[in-house]
């Protein structure tokens, strides 16, 4: 089909859920994609930070090749061999004890609100149910992850919502030790709010949510659907942090592009699951498990990371030049390679729109956050192209100096 064949079906046979760009990808090597006209893009939008091996990395597609003519689905009826594997690499990897398996972010998110909730109940009774989450948060899209979501304009329209939720300012130790009440077993956050415009936790703070959890015996579940598996430069975000969570989600990057979530916890909360209390027939299946496996396998080998960090090290260098010579650029923020760069004025979708046009994929927040989200494996000479598009965007949009 050619681009505007595809376009014209998509309007005519898809919901309307999502606006989308007029391009239709058909194509990925690594830091690059091409629409179905053959037009090549710098890919910083990675399949929204799940591209993290880039597109069709060799190791990812090898594994699911090899998996695909094997054995695709069998049901957790019974024992799966990669599941176990990739489970035991995250374990390893982790300060946490057991996996649960899913499909997706919010499946894991739903699935780290039923564990809090049972293990809550158990341990004190029935009346331990409410979660506090941070305004400005984003979950995912099931009932209880926009109920988690501190942001109403995705809850709109879908009430009434599940209750035992509450919501508090991020980066707000004071607010949060307010919040608590006999009703609370768990803070839901994440180590920094990705689709909420990039706004990174204070050390200061994450310290603080830790002892207050310990001080109140409540559970901390971390978000790292977004953050987690390489995204910030550390395997998981709150290693840079010092803490650890009881509870933690993961999704995104997993599975190098093949939709695989996770739901990792301590050995004593993750016994709060009892045979049938929780279940997905796709959840760790061995398709999804192979390719997690080589994704997972990658991001871990020697030098991976700090490869990763030098990167954004040097992104963030040359943002900051950015800065410099465009005053509409108010600030730039993020840890490893997940990047905000704020706009003072709304023009943050004009910017993304001619950097399209000159060959460079970006995503917007709002109408002024603009958020990079590269491949992990962006060489420093594609940040560097990138950078250029968009000092030649923004010096055709705002002036600015030479
Ligand atoms: C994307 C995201 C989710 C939802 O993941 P889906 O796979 O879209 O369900 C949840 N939490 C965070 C922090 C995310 O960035």
């Amino acid at each position: 089909m050619t681009q505007d064949e595809i376009i014209a079906q998509a309007d005519q046979y898809l919901m309307r859920t999502y606006g989308r760009f007029p391009l239709a990808l058909v194509r990925g090597k690594g830091a690059y994609v091409w629409d179905a006209a053959g037009n090549r893009y710098l890919d910083f939008v990675a399949g929204l930070a799940v591209n993290a091996l880039g597109h069709c990395h060799p190791r990812v597609v090898a594994a699911i090749r090899a998996q695909a003519g094997r054995l695709l689905h069998v049901s957790n009826l019974f024992h799966i061999e990669p599941q176990v594997q990739l489970a035991r690499l995250l374990v390893e990897n982790a300060a946490l004890d057991r996996v649960f398996f899913c499909n997706s972010g919010a499946e894991a998110v739903e699935a780290a609100i039923k564990l809090a909730r049972k293990y809550a109940k158990m341990r004190y009774g029935p009346e331990r149910y409410e979660i506090i989450t941070a305004l400005n948060s984003f979950h995912g899209r099931t009932l209880a992850a926009i109920t988690a979501t501190g942001q109403p304009k995705y809850q709109q329209g879908f009430e009434p919502l599940p209750p035992g939720f509450r919501y508090v300012p991020f980066n707000d130790l004071a607010a949060l030790r307010e919040a608590v009440g006999e009703h609370t077993c768990a803070v839901m956050l994440e180590p920094v709010q990705g689709e909420g415009g990039v706004h990174v936790a204070d050390t200061d703070y994450l310290r603080g949510v830790r002892a207050l959890c310990d001080e109140r015996g409540l559970l901390l579940i971390l978000d790292e659907v977004q953050t987690g598996c390489g995204r910030t430069g550390r395997f998981f975000a709150h290693e840079h942090y010092g803490i650890t969570p009881d509870i933690m989600a993961l999704a995104k990057a997993l599975g190098g592009g093949f939709p695989v979530g996770a739901l990792l916890a301590r050995e004593e909360v993750a016994a709060a699951f009892a045979p049938g209390d929780h279940a997905s027939t796709f959840g760790g299946n061995p398709l999804a498990c192979a390719a997690a496996l080589a994704a997972v396998g990658t991001i871990l080998e020697d030098g991976f990371l700090e490869q990763v960090n030098r990167t954004a090290g040097h992104f963030r260098l040359r943002l900051a030049q950015l800065q410099d010579r465009f005053p509409v650029v108010r600030e730039v923020r993020g840890l490893g390679l997940l990047v905000g760069a704020e706009l003072d004025a709304p023009v943050g979708r004009a910017v993304l729109e001619r950097c399209r046009e000159r060959g460079l994929l970006i995503n917007c927040i709002g109408d002024s956050i603009l958020r990079f989200i590269p491949p992990l494996v962006t060489t420093e000479k594609e940040v560097d192209a990138a950078v250029d598009i968009l000092a030649a965007v923004l010096a055709a949009e705002s002036g600015g100096k030479p």
